[in-house]
């Protein structure tokens, strides 16, 4: 008998929910343990207050008086909630957080201590980053990186641990981590939406991009998940059968939270409360075990912070209730994944959310203008939004008649299409005064206030407007949304920088009136972009056929998608806009297909070991249990055997079998593996990886699961699909 299953099982069956306390109000909990503008504005001197807060509005630099000013306050408040350390947090390109811990405690002669934290502790450390990634970044420039504080993410506490937000960057100045290029890309946007407002608003100073994530996840029993070494080792199974039920009953989705799942999700939103994470909408998901978790939308740099940290605590909070958060986007097969949408839209320091229809036709126009921009942003990048959510672990959906498709497209619903489609008409140049009333009247001034109730929600579109904000919904659940936000933001900047160009051409050289100049360049966007906007099933083969028409891209793996990253386009348009360096582009690039290779190799080798270490084994002593009735029948029955022991024969028969095609397939894997491994040029290394050592998983699979249905249960050594999906 297998025993790590059946421990596992045993400890499972005896778990009971663990205790939660809630009794404090959540709004007097939230931000509790949050360096915010409230705690600072009880513990910095105004001058150091004024100098926070221009930073974070205006981002202007804090001078080292104030930084020292605002260190000495932060370590105050810090040790009168009993913490000893601190750390600068930082998002390294392992799609991790970092952090490392030094005390307040210094000595200072004589058998003496004090507690320190000084200005230039806050403002910049050097951790020994030598290990986190670099794409050559550091090897060629050089050989140091360091974290600098970023104010705009207030510092927290966690645990005993004072966490202070940090950029990670080389000292050259290249970016490390994923925060610096968003930063970069949020001014870009900032700048580009803020000139474009000003033909609607002159009061217009500053545009905000805001971020709602919603985050789905599994919750496996710990010691069931433990026991399984592809779970323990790459985040999902390699194999197993389906069980007899999975979610073809549509009975897990919205239905009641179970016990133990729920007292999780009730210490794990606690925990947000006092880190400042405004959680609010928590649901089971489609897949047995499968849940959601969504906040509160924030400013994007801020959202982007608070997902990371939030992954984080997800598993530790998960360990205290004996639980396993599966954050990976496929950790079974033949039960839904797990994705991110990433809620995304503009305002201004006005309150204007610029992705949400107006009450008058100028305002409305201002909308459109902000809507159809980022359509044309979407067509004319569509295959670099795609390279942004790439991830070996996300190919499993994208493209897999599950998730939105590798194909992305716009999705806007039945009243915004045929806005579009009259705008299409706009005559070309000068309007006459009836057809700009009639625009303004029956056009843009009827976009109707119930829109965002009628919204259709295409539940298979990638990129889709929802009411006041467009939902990328192919961003990976293990995905640091910094990714897809720095893409996104950049694009739409760069289309707002351009269209303000043009409308500003019309103005000058055509003598066009604003709103008349906006019409014509709206016009000529729609006819432009069209090809990306799709309204029918994303996950049906005829929009694969239909795409392929429109010339759209259908990038199916991480090697094919990634190569947009690097294109000519790409490093032109991070140039330009200022969020990447050609260098750091290529870095990253390099980076992101290195980490590729490494998880497919990863899991080729896990795979591997347990076919050859857990199932054949087992087939063979199933085997070997077979033979002996086969042997013993055969005493009993002399020469009449072959029919009493016919079934036991063919079970022998079929078991050798596959016994014989999983040795030749893994030994084929791990040929394939070493001739890829042999490759110098990482770019083909991750192709062979994808094309040559990957096909291999599934054809492997296949008979080890038959082998599961075959073999005696108490012999299986390894956690079953039911057993994990279905233990609550
Ligand atoms: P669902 O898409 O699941 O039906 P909702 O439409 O209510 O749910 O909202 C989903 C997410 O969108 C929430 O996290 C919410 O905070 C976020 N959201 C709402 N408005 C905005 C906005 N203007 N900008 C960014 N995110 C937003
Ligand atoms: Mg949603």
């Amino acid at each position: 008998m297998s025993k790590i299953r059946f421990q596992a099982l045993k400890e499972a069956s005896n778990r009971k929910p663990i205790k939660v306390v809630e009794d404090t109000r959540r709004s007097e909990l939230f931000g509790l343990n949050v360096f915010n503008e409230n705690t600072m504005r009880q513990y910095l001197t105004k001058e150091a207050f004024k100098g926070v807060i221009n930073a974070v509005k205006h981002g202007t630099k804090i001078d080292r008086k104030i930084a020292d000013q605002v260190a000495s306050s932060m370590k105050e408040w810090a040790l009168s909630k009993g913490v000893t350390h601190y750390t600068h947090w930082f998002q390294p390109l392992t799609g991790a957080t970092a952090e490392k811990h030094d005390a307040f405690f210094e000595t200072i002669g004589d058998g003496m201590a004090i507690e320190k934290f000084g200005g230039s502790q806050l403002v910049q450390q050097e951790p020994d980053a030598s290990s986190f990634p670099n794409g050559g970044i550091r090897n060629t420039f050089e050989a140091r990186g360091y974290t600098a504080w970023d104010p705009t993410s207030p510092a927290y506490i966690y645990g005993t641990t004072l966490c202070i937000p940090t950029v990670f960057v080389s000292y050259t100045g290249e970016a490390l981590d994923y925060k610096t290029p968003l930063l970069r890309a949020l001014h870009a946007v900032d700048d580009a939406a803020t000139a474009v407002c000003k033909y609607f608003d002159k009061n217009v100073k500053k545009v905000t991009s805001s971020l709602g994530w919603e985050q789905e996840y599994f919750l496996i029993d710990k010691a069931l998940a433990n026991s399984r070494p592809d779970i323990t080792l790459t985040g999902r199974t390699l194999l197993g059968h389906s069980p007899a039920k999975g979610q073809q009953l549509d009975d897990h989705y919205f239905g009641s939270i179970p016990s133990r799942a729920l007292n999780y999700m009730r210490d794990l939103e606690t925990e947000c409360m006092l880190l400042g994470i405004p959680v609010k909408t928590r649901h089971n998901e489609v897949a047995p075990n499968q849940f959601e978790l969504a906040p509160i939308y924030e400013e994007s740099n801020l959202a982007v912070d608070h997902n990371s940290l939030l992954m984080d605590v997800m598993g530790k909070v998960a360990s205290r209730h004996n639980l396993k958060v599966l954050l990976h986007e496929k950790p079974f097969a033949g039960v839904n994944g797990s994705g991110k949408h990433n809620n995304w839209s503009l305002s201004t320091n006005t309150g204007i959310n610029l992705l949400a229809p107006g009450k008058t036709p100028m305002s409305n126009l201002q909308f459109l203008t902000f809507f159809i921009n980022t359509i044309k942003a979407v067509y004319d990048n569509e295959e670099l939004l795609r390279a942004a959510i790439a991830s070996s672990s996300n190919d499993h959906r994208l493209g897999a008649n599950e998730a939105p498709p590798a194909i992305i497209s716009v999705f806007i619903g039945e009243q915004l299409t045929k806005v579009l489609a009259e705008l299409e008409g706009v005559t070309n140049g000068k309007l006459s005064p009836k057809e700009k009333t009639d625009l303004k009247l029956n056009v843009v001034g009827k976009i109707p206030d119930v829109l965002l109730d009628n919204t259709d929600r295409n539940r298979t579109s990638p990129f889709a407007f929802t009411g006041n904000k467009f939902e990328f919904r192919a961003v990976g659940s293990t995905a640091n949304c910094a990714n897809p936000m720095t893409v996104l933001n950049t694009i739409v900047a760069k289309q707002l920088k351009e269209f303000k160009g043009e409308v500003d051409v019309l103005i000058e050289t055509k003598d066009l009136k604003k709103d008349e100049a906006i019409f014509n360049v709206l016009r000529e966007y729609i006819k432009a972009s069209r090809n990306v906007l799709f309204e029918g099933n994303g996950y049906g083969e005829a929009w694969e056929k239909e795409a392929k028409k429109r010339g759209l891209s259908n990038n199916k793996t991480t090697p094919e998608a990634l190569k947009a990253r690097i294109s000519k386009k790409t490093i032109a348009l991070f140039d330009e806009m200022n969020v990447m360096s050609p260098v750091e582009v290529e870095a990253r690039y390099e980076i992101e297909i290195e980490e590729y290779t490494k998880r497919i190799q990863i899991e080729s080798r896990v795979l591997g070991d347990i076919a050859g270490n857990h199932v054949i084994p087992t087939a063979v002593r199933y085997q070997n249990m077979l033979i002996e009735n086969v042997v013993g029948l055969k005493d009993i029955f002399g020469k009449d055997f072959e029919k009493q022991a016919g079934e036991q024969i063919k079970l022998i028969k079929k078991i050798s079998e596959h016994i014989e095609v999983i040795h030749a397939k893994v030994d084929a894997m791990i040929d394939a593996r070493k001739k890829a491994n042999n490759i110098e040029d990482a770019v083909k290394k991750a192709d062979a990886y994808c094309f040559k050592v990957k096909p291999f998983f599934e054809e492997i699979r296949y008979h080890c699961d038959k082998l599961e249905l075959m073999i005696d249960d108490e012999l299986w050594p390894l956690t079953k699909y039911r057993e994990l999906l279905f233990t609550r």
